[in-house]
This record gives C-alpha cells, sequence and structure tokens, in this order.
C-alpha cells in the first residue's frame, strides 16, 4: 500500500489530549509518524492531502448499528451501509445481530464479517446473546468470542428474564467483553408506537413510559450488584439508546458504587423531541421514542458530565412502502450514520458548547475503549491508519436523496448540519472524499 501524507491540519486526538498542528504519515495501513508541522517535508509519499483548515481526528467508531445483511439487503447491504458509514466519517462499525437469520451462530457471524461482503471500513459484530434473540438460551458466547464477537446483545429486544440476563452477564464478564442492553420493559410497551405524554395524548397513540427504560436499567445493575458479590465478577453492562433521565440517574449512581456501566446516547434523542412526529410522521417513529424536552435535556446533560459514554447511531434502514404505512403499523428507526456528526456538532459543539475534543472523544476512543478495540480511536504513531478529515466551520443541508445507504428514512432530510467530512481514511485507503 502506498503512503499518504496528510499535512497541515489541525489534529484532534483526545486518546491522547492531543489538540494542536500535526503532520501525520500513514504507511501500510498504521500511523507511521505523527510529527510537528514540517517534521516530514522530506517524506516523499504517493498522496498528500493538505488538510489546511480542516480537522484531522480518529476515524469514527459507531458501536451500534443495523446493516439488514442477511435477510433485508432490500434495506440495507453491508456494502452500502459501510459506504454510509464512511460518507459519514465512519471507520469502524458495530454491526447488531437482528439479521435474518438472527447472528446467533459462528458460522452466521463468520459470513457477516467475510471479507466478501464487501466492507468499506471495518466491520466487527456484537451476536445474539439468546438463541434466535428469544431470551430463552444463551448462545455459544465462549466460541462467537473466539470467533471475534465483540460483546452479545439481543438488540430491537431486551434480555428480559432475570436469571437469563444474571447468566449472559456472568459469561461475557468471564470473556472480558459487555453485554449491550436493549432497555425496554416490553411488559410495559405492548401496543405501544411512542412516547407517553400529551403528543401521544393527541395523536390517539398508546404510549411508552420513562419507567419501561429505567425499569430494565435498575434491574440490570442489581444484577451486577448481585453478581460482584457472589461471583466476585466485574460484568460489564453497556446500556444501549439510553432517552431518558431516570436511565441516567440509575447509571450515575451505578458508576459512582464502582459498577461497570457504560452507555450510549442517539444523536435523534439529543437533538429532537416526540413533538418532531407532527402529523404521524413514520420517520420520527424508533424504539426508544423520541422523548419530551426533560428527557432530552437530560440526555444532553450526561452528554456533558461524562454520564454517557460515547455516541452511538442506532443506524436503522427502512425501505419507503415500510415507513409509508399508519403510525402505529410502520418499523422502528431511522438512517443515521450520515447525520451523526453533523448534529453532534451542530447541536453539542455549537449549542452546548461542548468541545471537539470531547465530542470527538464520544465518537471514537470511548466506543473504541467500550468494545476493546486497541489501535483504533486514536492517532498514536503504530495504530491504525483509521482517519476522518472534515471542515468543522461548513454549514450544509443533509438530502436524504444523496445518501449512500439503500433507505432514506430520515428526520433530517433537508436539516441544517454543522461539519463536513472532506475524508474519510480506513487502513490508510481512502474510502470516501467529498
Ligand atoms: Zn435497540
Amino acid at each position: 500500500m502506498s503512503d499518504l501524507l496528510i499535512l497541515n491540519g489541525r489534529v484532534i486526538d483526545p486518546a491522547n489530549s492531543l489538540d494542536d498542528a500535526r503532520d501525520l504519515l500513514l504507511r501500510d495501513g498504521k500511523i507511521a509518524a505523527i510529527e510537528r508541522p514540517g517534521a516530514l517535508k522530506s517524506v516523499e509519499a504517493a498522496e498528500t492531502i493538505d488538510a489546511r483548515g480542516l480537522i484531522v481526528a480518529p476515524g469514527l467508531v459507531d458501536v451500534h448499528v443495523h446493516l439488514r445483511e442477511p435477510g433485508q439487503t432490500y434495506k440495507e447491504t453491508i456494502a452500502t451501509g459501510t459506504a454510509a458509514a464512511a460518507a459519514g466519517g465512519f471507520t469502524t462499525v458495530v454491526a447488531m445481530p437482528n439479521t435474518l437469520p438472527v447472528n446467533d451462530s459462528v458460522e452466521g457471524l463468520q459470513w457477516m464479517l467475510s471479507p466478501d461482503r464487501n466492507p468499506l471500513v471495518n466491520l466487527f459484530a456484537m451476536p445474539a446473546a439468546t438463541m434466535g434473540s428469544m431470551g430463552a438460551t444463551l448462545t455459544d458466547f465462549a466460541a462467537l468470542h473466539a470467533a471475534g464477537a465483540l460483546g452479545f446483545t439481543d438488540d430491537g429486544k431486551p434480555v428480559l428474564e432475570d436469571a437469563i440476563m444474571r447468566e449472559a452477564l456472568i459469561s461475557a464478564a468471564r470473556l472480558g467483553v459487555p453485554i449491550s442492553q436493549h432497555a425496554e420493559d416490553t411488559h410495559l410497551t405492548g401496543g405501544c408506537s411512542m412516547n407517553a405524554g400529551p403528543v401521544a395524548f393527541r395523536l390517539g397513540l398508546r404510549g411508552m413510559t420513562v419507567e419501561a427504560e429505567a425499569r430494565i436499567v435498575e434491574r440490570d445493575i442489581r444484577l451486577l450488584q448481585e453478581i460482584e458479590k457472589a461471583e466476585g465478577l466485574h460484568p460489564h453492562l453497556h446500556v444501549q439508546h439510553v432517552s431518558t433521565g431516570r436511565a441516567l440517574d440509575a447509571i450515575r449512581a451505578a458508576r459512582q458504587q464502582g459498577l461497570h456501566v457504560t452507555c450510549e446516547a442517539a444523536p435523534h434523542h439529543f437533538t429532537l423531541t416526540d413533538e418532531a412526529i407532527g402529523d404521524y410522521d413514520t420517520n420520527a417513529k424508533m424504539n426508544p421514542p423520541l422523548r419530551a424536552e426533560a428527557d432530552r435535556q437530560a440526555v444532553l446533560a450526561g452528554l456533558a458530565d461524562g454520564t454517557v459514554d460515547c455516541i452511538a447511531t442506532d443506524h436503522a434502514p427502512h425501505a419507503a412502502h415500510e415507513k409509508e404505512q399508519e403510525f402505529e403499523r410502520a418499523p422502528n428507526g431511522i438512517t443515521g450514520l450520515e447525520t451523526s456528526l453533523g448534529l453532534a456538532l451542530r447541536v453539542l459543539h455549537k449549542g452546548q458548547g461542548l468541545s471537539l475534543g470531547r465530542i470527538l472523544s464520544l465518537m471514537s476512543a470511548a466506543p473504541a475503549k467500550i468494545v476493546s478495540l486497541p489501535g483504533r480511536g486514536t492517532l498514536a504513531a503504530g495504530s491504525f491508519a483509521d482517519i476522518v478529515i472534515f471542515d468543522p466551520a461548513a454549514h450544509w443541508n443533509f438530502a436524504a436523496s444523496a445518501s449512500r445507504s439503500k433507505s432514506k428514512n430520515t428526520p433530517f432530510d433537508g436539516a441544517a448540519m454543522l461539519g463536513r467530512v472532506k475524508a474519510t481514511i480506513c487502513e490508510g485507503r481512502i474510502v470516501y472524499r467529498s
């Protein structure tokens, strides 16, 4: 692979507390050198990128995406989903297991991770915690871990039964990987299609309460306490797409007790409220649902004070004909890979004053740490040459029609974005350029 120089950029590498002018040399898929401006001027490279006025940062990492392959390739494929990732500045994505069939076997995992799927960026996966994500029988954690599983989840559904969740946490702790939990007490959410509150009342829709999310988070934290006491293990619970202040309060308290709890927040939850549903807009339907303003504020506070560890998109493509149904019948989920950075910079940086370093940490170093990906989410010499180069001052509007994703289901069509990706480099290869 030919050498690539990136010169004159402002390099922000939160993993190494770096925010300064640096030049980079990429060689053989790795960062060969990161030096003060001018120090690499005698190096000859096949290609040079002039990053003057731009930010050079670790490639973004998303621990929560749905790529729909196998089984629903009319919505997305691994090739199209990872192309959308590259366009959004992501160099690493972690695929959720709710494919058809569910990714619950070594054969299924190997098929998904095969180079034959043509992923444009680094692809990893979290297989199902239970067979078929039915919540009854654990998958073969040890075999799946040996085949590359970064953790286990039944995402889309919770691991609901106490005994099964306890067993899952214990088995994952022995392997040193997290259980990622979709926190929803489905006993409380049957027939619900949005957040409970005045908007649901006006629309005449059954609403999911804040309690439905918080109860599972609180239960899982109790299990962590019990397991620490009884087994002497230190299990890692990762709470997916946290959307409520009450769940964040529970996570904050658990962390203070020394329990290993991490969590992610999705851009739609820190940007929108349930008012965005307007007149039954199914592109604002997802699970967990858009919440009330008080909960959006709680997510913003969690991002600012460190309770929220990382940003994850929950990229969930659906075909137009599926979203063009009555609200209660339409599937949950929105695309998110191409709008995550633009929303984070607009809402969190410009709107809330979070530093670029903090935001980039939430989108690279922190998620890479949660799923233990050494050499990613950092620009240290010797690490993988996974890099995003973006213009932090560019104002633009996202056009769903221009998306690399096969699906266009987003509430952010036409929405204002801040910061535009200029190039995405994955293990030294330029995989996106605008
Ligand atoms: Zn989920």
